[in-house]
């Protein structure tokens, strides 16, 4: 039996890596029928294997998937809403923005947030291009996000500033790069390991002008340890699953001041007596934070999705 980690999948073939390199495996003829969803097995999963079973066309059969500590989902095509698992066992979410050029697009941020915190997955801010903004407005920008409790890097791939503590953070580790395109994930990539963006950018424009049911993440294993998930779906995930009443949880800094409202219950919209809102009122919570949480709790945002 071999155990090893999916990289990718390509129809019914599954790129896995094991100790002694990556190989093709399949799945049999019983799992096959039982995977309708084809959410069986997915990138980043562990799964052991036997020797060809027959009909599975591969050199090895996935007999049994490993439990995820984690799923990442988007809203599979199709009228009725359904989830479609992108991507199994990612430890955090790289959500890169540019500190300037393109301008923060902040709202878009905390929709990025609020998705990696429905799913349980643990979010890094990382605020490249420092060198065309400075670091000081680049700090001023993004500190409701460091108040807020997230760990926020300030980078330039440009000019070497912050890559070593990026590249700590991305070593030995099952990480997803996501955020606006033009903010420099390639550059970033490539600046941690040479090579390593110009695939990633590939492999999405391949991935985009796909079908858009064949959008799919893809690992690309580094070489310090760990494994890039390249996300091209990610954008959208939209807000489809999220259930409003447990919106208000995915925003950490609420944490302290919700058992101050007046109403138990509280969503923090229209009640009396509101701590959330009269924190924001008085400038101790982010206006901008307070404001995507009620657009996204009314539904204001709709066209993100
Ligand atoms: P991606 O679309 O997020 O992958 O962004 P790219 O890595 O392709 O970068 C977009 C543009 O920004 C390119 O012209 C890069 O050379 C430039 N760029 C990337 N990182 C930096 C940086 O730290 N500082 C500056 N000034 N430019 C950068
Ligand atoms: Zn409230």
């Amino acid at each position: 039996m071999l155990t090893g980690t999916v990289l990718r999948r390509e129809g019914g073939v599954y790129e896995v890596e094991t100790p002694g390199g990556v190989t093709g495996a399949g799945l049999p003829g019983r799992m096959k029928r039982n995977d309708r969803s084809g959410d069986m097995v997915v990138v980043g999963d562990r799964v052991d294997m036997e020797r060809e079973q027959a009909g599975t066309g591969e050199a090895w059969s996935i007999v049994r998937v490993h439990e995820r500590s984690t799923v990442l989902s988007r809203r599979a095509p199709g009228k009725a809403p359904r989830p479609k698992v992108i991507a199994a066992n990612l430890d955090q979410v790289m959500i890169v923005f540019a500190a300037a050029n393109p301008t923060p697009h902040l709202r878009m941020l905390d929709r990025f947030l609020v998705i990696a915190e429905d799913a349980g997955i643990p979010s890094v801010v990382v605020v490249n291009k420092v060198d065309v903004a400075g670091e000081d407005e680049a700090r001023r920008t993004f500190a409701p996000y460091e108040k807020a409790g997230y760990v926020v890097m300030y980078t330039a791939a440009k000019k070497g500033i912050g890559l070593e503590t990026l590249r700590e953070a991305l070593c030995g580790t099952t990480s997803a790069l996501t955020g606006p395109s033009g903010v420099g994930k390639s550059s970033l990539l490539n600046a941690i390991q040479p090579g390593l963006g110009l695939r990633v950018s590939a492999i999405s424009e391949a991935l985009n002008k796909g079908r858009h049911t064949t959008v799919t993440a893809q690992l690309i294993p580094l070489e310090c340890g760990g494994y890039v998930a390249d996300t091209p779906g990610l954008r959208e995930l939209g807000l489809w699953e999220v259930d409003r009443q447990n919106l208000q949880f995915y925003f950490p800094e609420f944490t302290q001041l919700r058992d101050q409202c007046r109403y138990p219950g509280c969503t923090h919209v229209h009640e009396p007596g509101c701590a959330v809102r009269a924190a924001t009122d008085a400038g101790e919570l982010d206006f901008g934070r307070y404001d995507s949480y009620r657009r996204m709790f009314t539904g204001e945002d709709e066209e993100w999705r």
